[in-house]
């Protein structure tokens, strides 16, 4: 009896970690959602740019189901088919030749971060332990995750914090010039800085955290739990910036909406983890790895990353229009399907309250941090829905701004 369960029952049962919606969702198709009363959202928020190919994709729900009654797990005491046909096509389309899975974006950086300082100390000696990220960056929840990540409010309250952790100003080559030395055993940036407030990074930073790392001896990792997987218009953000990492992280959009992380890294980085030297139980699970699998065959495709680029166009011009007529937004910037609306001064420090608003006309929409509205739609979202949700947005913008 579903209906017998409200959101009431969140407040009871569940550790009170999260505030979530007053709705619940209870099905989704393509880029609409259904919640208990039938109500129908489009969804541009993509369950945190998760769903890559929306609600129930058919290819997806087949792929997920034939494996469903084949093989769910076996552990890493075996291998599994869908596991290496995924490390196959993740290898064949990025500068990595191996690849490591998990089951989140935290344990994807959490093996980022343990494997470079495990090839420093087999390199260069233990001395050379220092991870250098920047301030303002998010890495995940896991407490090497949020110390290695820049917003000093997610580590309060679960002190002591790992050490070795330095931080330096995103998109500032100076800072990190500063920053880095010899004792910097890895130089971890997002491409586009997701949950800090849809910041893309300026091409000549990524060229020279690349340069001073080649100088330090430094690994370079990029985060792209965020910007992988198509959604910055190429398979990863660092493709579309020319700028190749030695280390990547990769979840999110990846699994579609199944939970799944992943690791790239070369070749010769990689035999720092020998066999024992890191594992987890799920990891590359056969059901995981179909889906994802799918996941990669049908967003590494001309017609779909290319369909990022004029979705992302025709949502900006949208936003930008809205903009126009209310001056809400001081800019409308990101990549491809990751966009950010800063609010302006009038509005700053209420994006909670446009997410709110565009709820009740039926749109799903996110925050990234108090400033910042985020859009991180399906990456097939149709044009239709599209321009249905700027509708619906420039609606609860209207009642926004005439309630001021
Ligand atoms: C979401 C996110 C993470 C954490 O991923 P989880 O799956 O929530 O653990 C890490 N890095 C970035 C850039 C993210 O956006």
């Amino acid at each position: 009896m579903s209906n017998s369960i409200t959101r009431a029952d969140f407040d009871q049962v569940m550790v009170p970690n999260y505030g979530p919606a007053a709705f619940i969702p209870v099905k989704g198709l393509g880029s609409r959602v259904w919640d208990q009363d039938g109500r129908e959202f489009i969804d541009l928020a993509g369950g945190i740019a998760v769903n890559s190919l929306g609600h129930c994709h058919p290819q997806l729900v087949a792929a997920l189901t034939e494996q469903a009654g084949k093989l769910w797990h076996v552990s890493n005491v075996f291998t599994n088919e869908p596991v290496l046909k995924l490390a196959h096509a993740l290898t064949a389309a990025t500068f990595a030749d191996r690849a490591f899975f998990c089951n989140s974006g935290a344990e994807a950086n959490e093996a980022c971060f343990k494997l470079a300082r495990k090839y420093a100390a087999d390199h260069f000696g233990p001395e050379k332990n220092e991870i250098i990220s920047c301030k303002n960056s998010f890495h995940g929840r896991t407490l090497f995750t949020v110390s290695v990540g820049g917003q000093p409010k997610y580590t309060e309250g679960f002190a002591p914090v790992p050490a070795g952790i330095q931080h330096f100003e995103f998109n500032n080559i100076d800072s990190l010039k500063a920053a880095i030395t010899d004792k910097t055993c890895a130089v971890v940036i997002e491409p586009v800085q997701g949950e800090g407030g849809v910041l893309p990074a300026d091409k000549a930073f990524l060229q020279a955290a690349r340069e001073l790392c080649d100088q330090h001896n430094a690994l370079l990792i990029f985060d792209e739990v965020q910007t992988g997987v198509g959604r910055t218009g190429s398979l990863y953000a660092y493709q579309e910036y020319g700028v190749t990492p030695d280390i990547l992280s990769s979840a999110k959009s990846l699994g579609g909406g199944f939970p799944i992380g992943a690791m790239l890294t070369t070749d010769k980085i990689a035999q720092s983890f020998s066999v024992g030297t890191h594992g987890t139980t799920y990891g590359g699970n056969p059901l995981a790895a179909s889906v994802a699998l799918k996941v990669i065959e049908i967003v590494n495709t001309p017609e779909v990353l290319a369909g990022v680029r004029t979705k992302s166009q025709r949502l900006r011009d949208g936003l930008n229009a809205i903009n126009d007529k209310y001056q809400v937004f001081k800019e409308v910037r990101g990549m491809g399907l990751l966009l950010g609306c800063v609010l302006s001064d009038a509005f700053a420090g209420r994006a909670k309250d446009f997410v709110n608003a565009a709820s009740k006309h039926q749109l799903l929409l996110l925050v990234a941090g108090v400033n910042v509205v985020r859009l991180a739609p399906a990456l097939v979202v149709e044009e239709r829905d599209i321009d249905e949700a700027l509708q619906r947005f420039d609606a609860a913008v209207a009642e926004l701004v005439a309630a001021k």
